[in-house]
């Protein structure tokens, strides 16, 4: 089983609005672990197995909200507006 098969898997089994509540009690938890690390509470290995939660999380919400596969053009514009932000042009 790939990661996609495994991201549209959970979302059968478990259903879209489930995993969107999941998607925001996973940036909650990386909110904290990010606070907490500031703070000398939580490590970096413990900031990063949220990011991975969360990313775990997207990666369904791409299935989801991306169905006309809008998500890495639109990716792509703001990498290219950052880009241009530091180089000074916006
Ligand atoms: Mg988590």
């Amino acid at each position: 089983m790939n990661r996609q098969d495994i991201y549209e898997e959970a979302l059968l089994k478990w259903g879209a609005e489930s995993q969107i509540y999941m998607l925001i009690e996973e940036m909650a938890e990386l909110t904290k672990a990010v606070c907490k690390y500031y703070r000398g509470k939580r490590t970096q290995d413990d900031v990063l197995e949220e990011m991975v939660d969360v990313e775990i999380m997207i990666e369904q919400m791409k299935i989801i909200f991306d169905y006309n596969g809008r998500f890495n053009e639109l990716k792509k514009k703001k990498l290219k507006r950052l880009h241009n932000m530091l180089l000074g042009r916006e």
